[in-house]
């Protein structure tokens, strides 16, 4: 058995062979029975009347004198023979005739249906067939003789119940026959869309990601089909962003590589001196390229939910005070006011706090980076308590706004994406590779919170990060 449809087919076929030739095993069984029983109890009946009728002759005639005439004169099929036995055994009427006047033991005669006037039995009659089936008056076809043997069927109930079998087991072959016919078409029925399931897992597993299976039924195979497709999306997303990742990343090494590659050919070639200027650039892009690789680690752990973070309760107005004032040397070359606006007793919250130091540098170099001289910078903490109607649980809220260009609104959505950059012609020496935001929202929800922003182009952009109260963090 090689396929699905064969081992159905084969188990269907089985199911229909056995029932339909139970079935008419069992109908031919008890149609036999009931048959018999109905020739027994015709046979019985015809038996008594002639019985009744010789008691009624015996009446008249005071005795079996005309007997051998009357019993001819009864309507008798050709393979019956009626014997008739006085009281004293003496065979006194035979159909057949070669028994008349002689015992009726001696051929073997006993048990007749008894002849009966007044309540005394005045003799016995016998109906006996050339089947060798004796009816007598019991009911029980008694009695053997001369070269009859056991009772059995006659040849037209033979040929009757023979009938009856053949029509029996033609019904039996064309329900078979139509119940195979069904059964091979539900059986196609029921694989096609397993066939087409595994079709389209080859194809995934041949790299074709993009597949999709074509079941509409609506069955469990529909919602596998349904849970296939949704599968295969997913790979399919997952394959084109990792492979959009990899490129973003050869692109975003490629400029510091470049301008390292040219510096130190320069310099080797003798066009540039190896002096400060040069040397400082290498370090500087050698800085850039080893930020970037640490942030794609941080990214790529925070995102596969490997990065191990080191709770402890922290007092997250005291870290934003501190990252405020590493900002304030940036700030100051552009005159920007930094401004820390917090409610007294923020409570501790349970945070890996090199991880939140990791997330406010960022918000505020971000700040700090879109905001034109002379603008401000505001940083707020407050606890938001808990309210169950709106299903908010006890958190720390802190915001970072900025009085900066703001974000255009189609780009609002995507900034927290990796590589995503609202202007991605500008030079790398002003703005990173579009990975801070994207660092930020993994940090945050690592610790079970969520990352948003509000914007308006002109008027400034306020980032959010909202930390769980009270809850341990895995
Ligand atoms: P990058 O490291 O390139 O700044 P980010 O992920 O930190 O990347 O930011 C993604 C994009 O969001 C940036 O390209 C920038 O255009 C925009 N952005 C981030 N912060 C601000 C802000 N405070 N004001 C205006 N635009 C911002």
């Amino acid at each position: 058995m090689r396929s699905l449809s064969w081992k159905l087919g084969g188990a269907l076929l089985l199911v229909v062979v056995i029932s339909v030739g139970l079935m008419a095993y069992l109908v031919n069984l008890s149609t036999t029975r009931e048959f018999r029983q109905y020739v027994v109890q015709g046979n019985m009946m015809y038996t008594q009347s002639i019985a009744d009728n010789l008691s009624r002759y015996y009446v008249q005639e005071r005795g079996w004198v005309e007997a051998q005439k009357t019993l001819n004169s009864f309507p008798v099929p050709g393979n019956i023979r009626l014997v008739l036995v006085d009281s004293f055994g003496k065979i006194v009427g035979d159909t057949g005739r070669d028994w008349l006047n002689r015992d009726a033991k001696s051929v073997g005669l006993n048990g007749g249906t008894p002849v009966v006037v007044s309540g005394q039995e005045v003799g016995e009659l016998y109906v006996l067939s050339s089947g060798g089936m004796m009816m007598g008056g019991g009911g029980m076809m008694g009695g053997m003789m001369g070269g009859f043997g056991q009772p059995a069927p006659e040849v037209a109930e033979q040929e009757f119940l023979g009938r009856i079998n053949s029509s029996l087991w033609l019904t039996g072959l064309i329900a078979a026959a139509a119940a195979l016919l069904l059964g091979i078409f539900l059986t196609r029925h029921i694989t096609s869309p397993i066939r087409a399931l595994s079709k389209g897992a080859s194809h995934i597993a041949k790299g074709d990601l993009g597949y999709r299976v074509n079941v509409n039924t609506r069955d469990e195979i529909g919602d596998l089909a349904q849970s296939f497709n949704a599968m295969s999306a997913s790979l399919d997303k997952g394959e084109q962003s990792r492979r959009r990742l990899v490129a973003d990343i050869a692109h975003e090494l490629r400029t510091p590589l470049t301008v390292i590659d040219g510096t130190v050919s320069g310099i080797m070639d003798g066009v540039f001196k190896p002096d400060a200027e040069h040397l400082g650039a290498i370090k500087e892009q050698t800085a850039l390229l080893t930020r970037l690789i640490g942030d794609l680690r941080d990214l790529s752990l925070a995102e596969s939910g490997q990065m191990k973070l080191e709770l402890a309760p922290t007092d997250m107005v005291d870290l934003v005070r501190r990252k405020l004032s590493q900002a304030e040397v940036a700030a100051r070359e552009k005159s920007i006011e930094l401004k820390l606006n917090a409610l007294p007793n923020v409570p501790e919250v349970n945070v890996d706090s090199i991880r939140m130091e990791q997330v406010i540098s960022n918000l505020l170099a971000n700040a700090v980076r879109h905001t034109p001289d002379g603008g401000s910078i505001t940083a707020s903490l407050a606890a938001v308590s808990c309210d169950s109607a709106r299903h908010v649980k006890p958190s720390l809220v802190i915001s970072i706004a900025d009085t900066g260009e703001g974000i255009p609104p189609e780009h609002l959505p995507h900034v927290f994406e990796r590589f995503y950059r609202v202007q991605d012609s500008r030079s790398r020496s002003d703005g990173g590779a579009g990975l801070g935001l994207a660092i930020v929202k993994q940090m945050v929800e690592a610790h079970g919170g969520r990352a948003w922003a509000e914007s308006e182009v002109g008027k400034g952009s306020t980032f959010y990060i909202q930390i769980p109260m009270g809850e341990k963090v895995a």
